[in-house]
């Protein structure tokens, strides 16, 4: 009987800690990786959680602390129980230390599983290159963005190591008051590398600028729609426009003149 009890004790036990663990897994899509960091299903199985990519970032050159000369603390952190994240696995957090964009990367050439591919952050000439990193896209919240209600605030775009490329200002006439303008910070996501200095910087309680996964942050417009003033889409127009005679589009004209014409069908 007591034997019993005991088994059942532990398989409830062992139940329990198993959905604890997927739980930890399942919880992942937020979570930000270091540069380099492949597909997030891949990591989770590549990396063999050696901390190794944690420990070069604790030790970067850009994190002593010049008064001090002692290491500063890490941006990546090894996640643990309750940080619903695998276990065991490096992310790390921009408002509490975002990434430095560090130009020898030292996170990444360590990592022994492939799980942060180097050549994914090298440029043509295989030197690495940190804005080739991905870590996620920054997001603004234009609703608690003040700079969306016409007070000045650039405290993002300064922080931003690619600044006037990640993020630009866009002025745009103060209707309301009629002399002030907006100074609108726009992240432009083809050079955004998600490092989340503009995150730890922002002056808002909550930051009205995130990053967050390029798979979460970022929508796809589909393979049919065809950029008429992009170049590399002149072909596809080419064939649009031969295959529209069996389309009811046809009967209105061809595709270039339906979207110009300024009618509403
Ligand atoms: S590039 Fe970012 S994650 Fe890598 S060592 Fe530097 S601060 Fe750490
Ligand atoms: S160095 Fe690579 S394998 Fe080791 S913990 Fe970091 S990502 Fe995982
Ligand atoms: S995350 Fe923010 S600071 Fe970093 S590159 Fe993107 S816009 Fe710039």
């Amino acid at each position: 009987m007591t034997t019993t009890l005991q088994s059942v004790g532990l398989t409830a036990l062992g139940g329990l800690l198993w959905s604890g663990y997927s739980d930890e897994v399942k919880a992942s899509p937020l979570v930000l990786r270091p540069p380099g960091a492949i597909k997030e299903d891949d990591f989770l199985t590549a990396c063999i959680k050696c901390g190794l990519c944690a420990e070069a970032c604790k030790n970067r050159d850009t994190n002593i602390d010049m008064t001090t000369g002692l290491a500063k603390e890490g941006t990546l952190k090894m996640a643990k129980g309750g940080d619903h994240k695998l276990i065991g696995t490096p992310f790390f957090i921009p408002t509490e230390v975002p990434c430095y964009m560090c130009e020898d990367i030292p996170c990444v050439p360590v990592c022994p599983s492939g799980a942060l591919n180097q050549e994914s952050v090298s440029n043509d000439k295989g030197e690495l290159d940190i804005n080739k990193s991905r870590m996620g896209l920054a997001v603004v919240h234009k609703e608690s963005c003040i700079a969306y209600w016409g007070i000045q605030c650039d405290a993002c775009y300064r922080a931003c190591p690619l600044l006037g490329d990640a993020i630009t200002i866009e002025m745009q006439r103060n209707e309301r008051t009629g002399k002030h303008s907006f100074m609108l910070p726009i992240v432009h996501d083809s050079v955004c590398t998600g490092c989340g200095l503009c995150e730890k910087a922002c002056v808002t309680e909550k930051p009205a600028i995130f990053v967050l996964p390029n798979d979460v942050s970022k929508g796809i417009a589909g393979d049919h729609y065809v950029k008429g003033w992009d170049k590399k889409d002149e072909k596809r127009i080419e064939n649009a426009e031969a295959e529209e005679t069996t389309t009811e589009l046809s009967k209105k004209g061809n595709a270039g003149d339906y979207l110009n014409s300024g009618e509403l069908y």
